[in-house]
């Protein structure tokens, strides 16, 4: 059996964010689909699967034995050395690629996805909500509350107030990543608002988004120790291991990290200094389900959980947690699609994609989504290309 067909279309498919859908088609009638994640957009998912730039993919992937899934991705991210491979838009699209394999792979083998990379632990995969914030205590309080009504028991909120001009307006200064006791102060109110309202058997998350020195990183986290939280997320920004670790030693709060983090050796200082507690691959950004097992393998070494980042579209989410029951030590996984009434519309599936807390994966072969073709042709005309 050969690979014969390669496209990739871009639709709006997360709120306004564009992605990339890829195809890969062989001359056995078998056809697989994949989600590229945000990273790579409309022009750069283009230009690395259809192979407009250098490195061709395209032509890498045409006539190639599609079960040979690890051979096709080392040969595609081999060839991108000087195209960008150690991060970024390439790994993203590879993500994509590494997810139209393993739904193609699993369709001609007849089982589902997480068999195809090994087998599986779990089908029912707990997700945690990426719930709004909001400008006071009361509304932290209250979208916590709805999230914990829909079925939630792990929640997540950002609490820093974003970076440059964001800090500006609040009169803070934009460039020093320091935190001033005011805004330590409303943080703090924040987080006891939550307790208060959802009480403390919901486990709550806190992102930092990488905004803060280590000593105001620090005091933040000291800060939040009494409100028993399940990790607190990049609290310094994500280039410095060593810094990291500085925080994590320096709390009894759970320190989490890596969805700014490409490839299993991206996650590899980060995993022998052990500079967090818990990590958190982006699958659509380290490579795809196959580079998120071996990256979850290496965490094993050191009985780190895992718990993927994910902000994408329902392909994509369904893709993760595939990888989420193929690994023994997943904690959870994050859903962002809360506030977008359609998040789950450009496929099929059986309800909703996310009900009560969980994705509950399917017997089905390959990733078990099919594609809603009215919906994703209503978002792009020209993703015609995708079903015939
Ligand atoms: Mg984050």
């Amino acid at each position: 059996m050969k690979i014969t067909e390669v496209c990739s279309i871009p639709i709006h498919c997360h709120g306004t964010a564009k992605r990339g859908i890829v195809k890969l088609a062989t001359d056995e009638g078998y056809v697989g689909y994949g989600e590229v994640g945000e990273t790579a957009t409309e022009h750069l998912s283009a230009l690395y699967v259809e192979g407009l730039v250098y490195p061709h993919w395209k032509n890498i992937l045409l006539g190639k034995n599609p079960l040979n899934i690890n051979q096709i991705l080392r040969e595609l991210w081999t060839g991108s050395l000087f195209a960008g491979r150690t991060g970024g838009a390439l790994l993203s699209a590879l993500s994509g690629v590494d997810f139209a394999l393993i739904d193609l792979k699993g369709k001609i083998l007849g089982i589902p996805g997480y068999q195809v990379v090994g087998g599986g632990f779990r089908q029912r995969i707990r997700i945690y909500q990426d719930t709004a914030g909001g400008a006071t205590p009361h509304d932290y309080a209250k979208h916590g509350a709805t999230a914990v009504q829909k079925g939630f028991d792990a929640i997540k909120y950002d609490l820093d107030v974003g970076y440059g001009v964001h800090r500006a307006e609040f009169g803070y200064d934009p460039y020093n990543e320091h935190v001033t006791n005011r805004e330590l102060e409303l943080m703090v109110e924040k987080v006891q608002a939550v307790r208060d309202t959802i009480g403390y058997d919901v486990d709550v998350a806190i992102d930092l988004h990488g905004r803060y020195n280590v000593p105001s990183a620090i005091r933040i986290a000291k800060a939040l120790e009494r409100f028993q939280l399940l990790w607190l997320e990049e609290p310094v920004p994500p280039e410095n291991i060593v810094a990291l670790r500085e925080v994590k030693n320096a709390t009894s709060i759970p320190i989490c990290c890596g969805e700014n983090l490409y490839s299993k050796w991206g996650f590899r200082d980060l995993l022998i200094m052990q500079a967090a507690d818990i990590i958190m691959p982006d699958i659509t950004q380290v490579g795809g389900i196959l580079e998120g097992k071996r990256i979850a393998d290496l965490a094993d070494l050191y009985y780190i959980p895992v718990a993927p980042h994910n902000n994408c579209g329902p392909m994509a989410t369904i893709a993760m947690a595939h990888l989420c029951a193929a690994i023994p030590n997943f904690l959870l996984l994050e859903w962002h699609g809360a506030r977008i009434p359609d998040w789950d519309a450009i496929i099929h599936w059986d309800g909703p994609v996310i009900s009560k807390g969980y994705l509950t994966l399917k017997d089905t072969p390959g990733l078990g989504y099919t594609l809603n073709e009215k919906e994703i042709l209503k978002r792009n005309p020209e993703a015609e290309e995708l079903f015939r």
